[in-house]
């Protein structure tokens, strides 16, 4: 049995579908205005173990995510300026031309991390005739108002808005909040329907019941979740930052659509990524992306071994000695890798029946995804001698399927042609130098031995470190 700790109701609970054996999965996917950070990537992949996870378990997961390319604005309260308008004047660019190009950036950063592709992807602007459906819906139910060219949804009409966030309603609707936007009744209100008012020179625009405008921003969930999976779905994930507005808000108009409480079963929120104490955001600036630091040598998966070390429910210090901390753990796990194949000799198998290590892996990710636990019992799996180096490998391949750390490739031996042998050898031998001068001798001493098995001999001179081929 699967735990997950849903933000509606703050526990862990027994997680059990609304339909035995399938799930609907909803995440909710970038607003494509610019690069994803590697903070916006951690809750990419947060929903990615935790999709491989429920597969291992024998779930049939249907995940659903969409692509923001309309009606985000800058401010979660409809304040501030739309994301993608601003984006595209900044660049010289339409607001399609950004949403293009980021959309491909985006695939290619998940591609690289090893993030499984959702079964269905699905953008805003491609769905402007179900999110009018929907809100034709919530206004026939009587949960709108209409005030200045601009349809709002009106949260006192919503008996439990603000549920998932513990917000206290009273708060809430203590008055407008007059410097943002006068024609509000309750401050927590918001706009399903934009005619005019903020943005005249609003770039894609659509007619409607209300006049020609775009949406705003929180149907586009309801809407295209309610189109891929259904009225009532199991999960819903995405970062904290989503509960108190974005996700609040969904729920309010999907229920009042609908009539049908609750509309998602289990919350899903992962915590941040933190960088210098502080969220990484892109609107503060100092946002890192995948591609800077593959540019500083690193690789994805080098990433990804970091974010495998945090628990999605803890906020993860970023930094760049954390981040090569994971990649020098992510070679020694790959040398190990490597050394347990020359040992086992003969092709892998998979493994008959389960192992000790295997069955607490899996415990670990039952109970609430813990990733750090996960990667802790892969590491006693691969270093003990009791077990035979045929079954270490075959548990470490199936282990693998959620961890997606491509080990199978990565174990295989390292063929490489004469100039990358000689600059692998010098790689090595300079990061045992390293090694060695801020006194990890463990370190070193590994190197010399990797260095040995691919058959080089190093000599320690006082000019420095030389080496040749064992004959
Ligand atoms: P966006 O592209 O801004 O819509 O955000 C995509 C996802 O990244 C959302 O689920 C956010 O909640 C999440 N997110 C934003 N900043 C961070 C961060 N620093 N750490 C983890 N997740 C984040
Ligand atoms: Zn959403």
């Amino acid at each position: 049995m699967i735990k997950l700790y849903n933000t509606l109701g703050r526990e862990l609970q027994d997680f059990e579908p609304l339909v035995k054996g399938k799930i609907g999965f909803y995440g909710c996917g970038p607003t494509v205005y610019d690069y994803s950070h590697i903070g916006n990537l951690r809750a990419f992949f947060t929903h990615d173990i935790l999709i491989r996870t429920l597969r291992r378990f024998g779930y049939e997961v249907n995940h659903v995510m969409n692509i923001t390319d309309v009606g985000h604005l800058t401010g979660d309260s409809d304040d501030g300026e739309d994301k993608m308008l601003k984006s595209a004047a900044e660049r010289g660019k339409s607001v399609l031309e950004i949403a293009e190009f980021y959309t491909n950036a985006f695939f290619k950063d998940i591609e690289r991390l090893n993030i499984i592709k959702p079964n269905v992807i699905c953008k805003a602007t491609e769905h402007i005739p179900e999110m009018i459906e929907l809100i034709k819906r919530i206004e026939e139910n009587g949960f709108t108002y209409f005030a200045d060219g601009n349809l709002y949804f009106d949260i006192s009409k919503s008996l439990s808005y603000g549920e998932l966030a513990l917000l206290r309603l009273d708060m809430q609707k203590a008055g407008a909040r007059t410097d943002i936007d006068k024609n509000k009744r309750n401050a927590g209100d918001f706009v399903l329907w934009f005619t005019k008012g903020k943005f005249i020179d609003q770039a894609l625009l659509w007619d409607s019941p209300w006049g020609m405008g775009y949406p705003g921003w929180h149907i586009e969930c309801s809407a295209m979740s309610m189109k891929y999976i259904g009225e009532e779905i199991d999960i819903h994930a995405g970062g904290i930052d989503h509960i108190p507005v974005h996700h609040t808000n969904e729920i309010a108009q999907t229920e009042a659509a609908t009539g049908k409480k609750p509309w998602v079963k289990y919350w899903i929120h992962n915590e941040f990524l933190i960088m210098n104490k502080e969220k990484m955001s892109k609107s503060e600036g100092g946002f890192i992306t995948l591609q800077s630091l593959i540019d500083f040598g690193f690789s994805a998966l080098d990433y990804r071994y970091f974010l495998l070390q945090g628990h999605y429910r803890s906020q993860l210090q970023f930094s760049l000695p954390a981040l090569e901390s994971a990649r020098n753990s992510r070679r020694a796990l790959t040398e190990r890798l490597r050394l347990l194949m020359k040992e086992a000799g003969e092709e892998i198998k998979p493994l008959q029946g389960t192992n000790t290590y295997l069955e607490a892996f899996n415990k670990a990710l039952s109970d609430d995804i813990s990733t750090p636990k996960a990667l802790a019992e892969l590491w006693g799996l691969i270093k003990d001698p009791a077990l035979s180096p045929a079954e270490a490998l075959a548990a470490a391949f199936d282990m693998d399927g959620i961890l997606g750390l491509n080990l199978k490739e990565e174990a295989k031996p390292v063929i490489l042609d004469d100039s990358q042998k000689v600059a692998e050898i010098e790689r090595l031998i300079s990061e045992r130098q390293e090694a060695k001068n801020i006194k990890n001798y463990k370190r070193s001493d590994e190197i010399r031995q990797i260095l040995h098995d691919m058959g080089i001999i190093l000599e320690d001179t006082a000019g420095g470190t030389t080496w040749k081929i064992k004959l």
